[in-house]
């Protein structure tokens, strides 16, 4: 049936690429677009567009910030400069503000090592990280996905940071093993953040 739709197949080909969009809802995904008006589908590629143009990597912290627009966190004088939590994506960033214990700054690793899926220290935001790690940064706090790969990439970058006087610590134990902050809840991720421990 589909081969005789050669345009739906075009657009469910461009879905099937995009990443946690579940194989079993691209029909229903596809008939959603499929029955927008032509408004609605000029202002879906339009905010696509733009968001691709003007969204940029901050470039000390790597998160997410409008272009020609300050960093809403590196520039926020309210923020205390001298502690770093480290995560590994903008997801778990959002985690650890939605729980509003932390008011130092981030940086978004981009990642974790991880040799199975080909990802080195070189992909991720590494070397940027122990760069900023001056006179001025007392503490890093690693918040991680209780992860073998978030572990190990935890180590590495303690090793990198040998001979800089920073404190590096963790989220407590109470996160539950092998599972992703995003999932846990807001209370959970803020007793972990208070109660950190030294790496
Ligand atoms: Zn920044």
């Amino acid at each position: 049936m589909i081969d005789r739709l050669p345009t739906v197949k075009k657009l469910m080909r461009h879905l099937q690429q995009v990443p946690f969009l579940a194989s079993k809802n691209m029909y229903r995904v596809t008939s959603y677009f499929l029955q927008l008006d032509d408004e609605r589908i000029e202002q879906f590629c339009r905010a696509l567009k733009e968001a691709k143009a003007r969204v940029v990597l901050c470039q000390a912290c790597f998160v997410w910030q409008e272009q020609n627009e300050q960093c809403s966190f590196c520039f926020d004088k309210s923020r205390d400069s001298s502690i770093i939590c480290v995560v590994e994506t903008w997801h778990e960033l959002l985690v650890i503000e939605r729980t509003e214990a932390f008011r130092g700054l981030y940086h978004v690793l981009g990642g974790v090592i991880s040799p199975l899926e080909g990802v080195g220290p070189k992909d991720l935001k590494i070397e940027e990280l122990v760069a900023r790690v001056t006179s001025g940064v007392v503490e890093l706090v690693f918040a991680m996905n209780q992860t073998p790969e978030g572990e190990a990439t935890v180590a590495f970058i303690a090793r990198k940071l040998h001979g800089k006087t920073v404190k590096v610590s963790c989220l407590a134990k109470g996160i539950p093993i092998g599972s992703n902050l995003e999932f846990v809840d807001r209370l959970t991720v803020g007793k972990a953040l208070a109660d950190r421990k030294l790496f």
